[in-house]
Parts: structure tokens; C-alpha cells; sequence
């Protein structure tokens, strides 16, 4: 079923998410409709888009961003809201890949997108539930090994929040015999992303960025002044900014060939007794495991428990999302088995064979960042800021980015999928073999 037919009855044009239903502001932004100028216009209105246009808004630049459904719509509105830190590869093997020099860089920026997220809640004082602390939950000796050694290199990049946890100390944390130990980071957290994406975007407009939804980018017209055009519409700019991630479809090919779109699904039980919920996330903190293909959960601010998992190369989406997560969720929580699933959605993240993000220029006033390899709530805010800092002439930051090398899925169109399909299962054997 596409996402179009499981639209959200009660916030149309989202999925049918709790985000949407639970949304803060529901007012549907005008379509583009005519001719119009900006500094910058902006494709795509996530979470890497509106961080670019606030930072931009706030720099006094004029801005346009054009969203093809609504502010969120993407995976910036229908995540699992968990501010993880770092990168969806670990400090160590990116010095191992691109260096010491640039790890280090990597490294100064790798708690930045949470700080962003933070500065711009207060600042704005944007209502998004925002909780601290989360919990990597390891289910064996080596993934314990593997957390220890992560800790010991974030601390030699200042990152000094995490600490492990014995097994006899993870129900502190969360009440589940799953789990041999794990490690908590007291810079994490949790937030209603949906929520986080609007009060961003209604921040960017206090300060005269103009917002389109309904407004799907159609052609790119390159050029000292490069042309985007909209079905009832165009923008001339000074500088375009892509930012339209696993949604993006084949506007631009020399984008599309180096990311895939992968679905993760998630669903949120009914509101469930308080006590009931408290004691099975004690600390309120979010929770990832450290499989390949991997839970996430945590808790929402009306008491329901919000469960992610599953996985589909390509961002196909499984016919019985509960299906797929429910069995899931009762493997960690038996005690659930009688709690009423109330929502159920998937959506598309964008996928980089380096695991890392596809920052760079098409032009010399166009720009890209996509596939933060679903850890993307906080490189999201970095690389949006970083982007807004090199239209700026602040490029530092950007051409560390730009010149990590992004490599075309191998098998082309065809085959980039099951070639994937071969490798996830081959990590996910391990984990199931616990070798
Ligand atoms: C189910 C799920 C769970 C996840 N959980 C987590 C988590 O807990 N923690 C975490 O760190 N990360 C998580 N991620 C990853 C994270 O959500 C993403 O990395 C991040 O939101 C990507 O933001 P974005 O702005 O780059 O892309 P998106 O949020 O996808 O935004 C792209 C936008 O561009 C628009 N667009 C595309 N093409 C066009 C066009 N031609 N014209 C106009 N608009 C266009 C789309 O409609 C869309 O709104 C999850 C992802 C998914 C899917």
C-alpha cells in the first residue's frame, strides 16, 4: 500500500502516524503558485532542509523551501525520535577509512546535531517532549566488547556521557531479561520528531522564510541564477539547496544512484497504565539493541509505547506493519500481549554504501546532503546548519563533508537491492549466532 493511500485522516497528506494525529500544528501551508525569487530556495521541508533554512533565515538570507506533501512528511515526521549522537558508522572506522585528520574533524562535530536540537528548543521554545538519556542494549559478550571500545574512542573526541551497564543494572533502565548489559548516554534522548520539524519551520517563518507544501519539485533549471520549477510555479534563486533524501525519486539522478531507500517501520501501543509504563522504562530514557537489523523503543509523553524495527531495502512497505514490529515488541515486554496497537506506519531513510552521509555540490550554487544511514535525527540538524554555513562562504565544515568519497551502489538499479538483501542477511546471521 503506498503511503499516499494510508494517509492520516485526522492530518492529511502525513502518514498515519501518532506524530500526526498528535501534532501540534495541522495548518496546511499554500502551494507554490506563480513566480517568485529567493536567496536560497530549499528543497524539501525535513529535518535537513528546515535546519538549513532556519540557519539561514537567522542570517538574514530570504528563503524559500518547497515541500512536495507537508512540513515533515518524510522520515523527519514519522521517526523513532531517538536523539542518537555520532554517525551511523563508529568514529574508528571512519579514521580507519578516511584518516586521523578527518576523523578528528568528524569527531569535533559528532555531538553537535544534539546541541542544535537543544539550542533550538529553547530558543524557540518549541514543545516536542524532549527527554534526555538513552540505552544501547546488547544481547551478547561481543556486542559488549564492541560498546566498550566505542566508549573508549568517543572519550578521546570529548564525548564523555556514556557508561556501561552490567546486566544486573539494565532494569534500570528497562525491564526486560533480553539483554546481557549495554551502555547509556546521558546526551541522548527522545523527541516527537514531527513536533521538533513544525516548531523548526514555524521558527524559519517568525523570521520571513517562506514555506510551499504541496509543492513537489519537478525540474532544476541550473545556471547562474538556477531555475525550480513546481507544477504551478518557479523559484529563481541564488542558491538551491537539495534536500529531498529518500523521498527525492528521479528528479536527480546523480543523487538518487548513490543512496537507496530503505523502510523501517514503527507503531505505538495505546495509552498504557503509568505505573505500568514507568515500570518498564524506568529512566524514561530511549532505547536501541545493537543488532544489525535492530529494535528501537522508548516512551511517549502520554504513556504509550512507541516500537520500531524491521527493515525493507528498496523502502518497500510490508502489507501488516503490526505484523511485522508485534512480535517484536512482545519478545521484549511478554507483559504487552494484551495491549491494543493503536497506530502503525513505515517510512523511507536514505541509504549510503559508506553508511555515511552523500554531502556535496551539483553546481556551484547547488548543493546536497542526504543519507544519514537512518541514524539521522542529529547529523540531520548538523549537516542542514553546515549547509546553511557555505551558501554563507563558510565552507570549512562543508568540504570536510564534500570530500568523503560516495560510491554508486554496486548491481546498478537492478541489483543494488538484492545485493543488499545479501549483506543484511549475512550481518543478521551473525548477530543471530552471536558471532
Ligand atoms: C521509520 C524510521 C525511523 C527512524 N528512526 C530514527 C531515530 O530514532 N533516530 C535517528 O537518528 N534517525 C532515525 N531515522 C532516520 C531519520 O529520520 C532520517 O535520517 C532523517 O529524518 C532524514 O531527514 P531528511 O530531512 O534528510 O529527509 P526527510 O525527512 O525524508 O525529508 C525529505 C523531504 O523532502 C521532500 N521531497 C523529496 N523530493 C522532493 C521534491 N522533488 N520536491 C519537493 N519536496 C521533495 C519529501 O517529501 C520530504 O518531506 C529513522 C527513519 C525512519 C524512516
Amino acid at each position: 500500500m503506498s503511503d499516499k493511500n494510508r494517509t492520516s485522516s485526522s492530518n492529511p497528506g502525513h502518514a498515519p502516524s501518532w506524530y500526526a494525529a498528535s501534532a501540534n500544528d495541522k495548518r496546511v501551508r499554500p502551494s507554490l503558485a506563480g513566480e517568485t525569487q529567493a536567496d536560497v530556495c530549499v528543497i524539501g521541508a525535513g529535518f535537513t532542509g528546515i535546519s538549513a533554512a532556519l540557519q539561514l533565515a537567522e542570517n538574514g538570507f530570504s528563503v524559500v523551501v518547497l515541500e512536495g506533501e507537508r512540513i515533515g512528511f518524510g522520515a523527519s515526521g514519522r521517526n523513532g525520535g531517538q536523539i542518537v549522537n555520532g554517525y551511523s558508522r563508529d568514529l574508528e572506522v571512519i579514521a580507519r577509512r578516511y584518516g586521523p585528520e578527518k576523523a578528528a574533524k568528524l569527531g569535533e562535530m559528532s555531538l553537535e546535531g544534539g546541541q542544535i536540537i537543544r539550542e533550538r528548543v529553547a530558543k524557540y521554545g518549541i514543545d516536542c517532549g524532549l527527554v534526555d538519556g538513552g540505552f544501547f542494549a546488547a544481547f551478547t559478550d561481543k556486542q559488549i566488547r564492541e560498546m566498550a571500545e566505542v566508549r573508549a574512542n568517543w572519550q578521546k573526541h570529548g564525548h564523555t556521557g556514556l557508561e556501561m551497564v552490567s546486566k544486573s543494572d539494565v532494569g534500570r533502565y528497562v525491564k526486560t531479561d533480553r539483554y546481557a548489559g549495554g551502555m547509556i548516554d546521558r546526551l541522548g534522548g527522545h523527541i516527537h520528531p514531527l513536533n521538533l520539524v513544525l516548531g523548526e519551520a514555524a521558527a524559519a517563518e517568525s523570521l520571513d522564510a517562506r514555506i510551499f507544501e504541496n509543492s513537489r519539485v519537478t525540474a532544476l533549471a541550473m545556471g547562474a541564477n538556477p531555475v525550480v520549477h513546481t507544477a504551478a510555479g518557479s523559484v529563481r534563486a541564488k542558491y538551491v539547496l537539495v534536500c529531498g533524501n529518500a523521498y527525492l525519486g528521479s528528479l536527480l539522478p546523480r543523487i538518487t544512484e548513490r543512496m537507496m531507500p530503505v523502510s523501517s517501520q514503527v507503531m505505538a501501543t495505546e495509552p498504557l497504565d503509568a505505573k505500568l509504563i514507568e515500570d518498564l522504562l524506568p529512566a524514561n530514557y530511549c532505547v536501541e539493541d545493537a543488532n544489525y537489523v535492530l529494535d528501537y523503543y522508548r516512551r511517549t509523553a502520554d504513556n504509550r509505547l512507541l516500537y520500531g524495527g524491521g527493515i525493507g531495502y528498496g523502502g518497500q512497505d510490508p502489507a501488516n506493519l503490526t505484523g511485522v514490529i508485534r512480535p517484536n515488541m512482545l519478545k521484549t515486554f511478554p507483559q504487552l500481549a494484551g495491549a491494543k496497537i493503536e497506530y502503525a506506519w513505515s517510512g523511507n531513510f536514505a541509504l549510503t554504501l559508506t553508511r555515511i552521509p552523500h554531502v556535496g555540490k551539483l553546481a556551484d550554487n547547488v548543493y546536497f546532503s542526504h543519507g544519514d544511514s537512518g541514524h539521522g535525527v542529529t547529523t540531520t540538524h548538523l549537516l542542514g546548519k553546515i549547509l546553511g554555513e557555505a551558501v554563507s562562504g563558510h565552507a570549512s565544515r562543508f568540504d570536510v563533508w564534500a570530500s568523503l568519497p560516495a560510491l554508486p551502489f554496486p548491481g546498478g538499479k537492478t541489483f543494488r537491492v538484492p545485493f543488499t538483501v545479501l549483506g543484511a542477511w549475512w550481518y543478521g546471521l551473525r548477530d543471530r549466532l552471536g558471532v
